[in-house]
């Protein structure tokens, strides 16, 4: 199917969440991941009218960013990052999702020329296989990079577990809201944190009406 077909079909579905949860759909920024697929197909995505991408990994980010170099578009890495490659992604990218440790936020303080916009990662599920920070541990972290001053805390990330059962999704998106209220109510300067990103192509609309303000969508929407 078309990418533009797919993207009115989740523009719909943003729309009827937003609407439940009364919100508005100017909060909502859709990230079109395209990890999965060639320049072609992000192309397309974009003619369709997606301005945020996302990538997970250093080659398939450079790549594209490469390739689309010029045009109007903001460049969101989501993925693990690893501290020695920071300098390769640092001068192009707009926003990085997966701040979730001092080392890292070290090196992209070192690197950086200007202010970078950083989500935490937090591992609300506390799943094994998957990276972020506990809950617990997102203030004292918040403390520490207080003397990091090329980094910007706009929000926090999290992925809900792989799960079927809504409940437990809804659970995981309402704690990192909770834990994002939390953040706010410290008004740190170096972390407004103002956004959340979470939702993907199985949960973002549940991920909307519990706040969130940036849906990560691949599968979905290029698959
Ligand atoms: C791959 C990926 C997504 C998109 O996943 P889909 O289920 O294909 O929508 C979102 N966020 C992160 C961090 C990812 O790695």
């Amino acid at each position: 199917m078309q990418v533009a077909a797919k993207l009115e079909e989740i523009n719909r579905k943003i729309e009827h969440a937003c609407l439940k949860s009364n919100r508005s759909i100017e909060e909502i920024t859709l990230i079109g991941v395209t990890k999965y697929v060639t320049i072609e197909r992000t192309e397309e995505a974009i003619q369709a009218g997606v301005h945020h991408i996302g990538e997970n990994r250093l080659e398939g980010f450079r790549e594209k960013y490469d390739h689309f170099q010029g045009m109007d578009l903001k460049w969101h890495f989501i993925g693990t990052l690893q501290s020695r490659k920071v300098k390769d992604i640092i001068h192009q990218v707009d926003v990085i999702h997966s701040l979730d440790r001092l080392s890292l936020a070290k090196e992209i303080n070192k690197r950086a020329q200007q202010t970078v916009d950083c989500f935490i990662q937090v591992n609300v599920s506390k799943e094994e296989s998957k990276h972020g920070l506990s809950p617990e541990e997102v203030l004292p972290f918040l403390e520490k990079l207080r003397d990091h001053q090329k980094i910007q805390v706009v929000g926090l990330m999290t992925m809900a577990p792989h799960t079927e059962d809504e409940t437990v999704v809804r659970q995981v998106f309402k704690r990192l809201a909770e834990l994002k209220e939390q953040v706010q109510e410290k008004g740190y300067e170096h972390a407004p944190c103002t956004y959340l990103s979470m939702g993907m192509s199985n949960d973002y609309e549940v991920a909307i009406e519990e706040g969130a303000t940036h849906i990560r969508i691949g599968s979905k929407l290029v698959g």
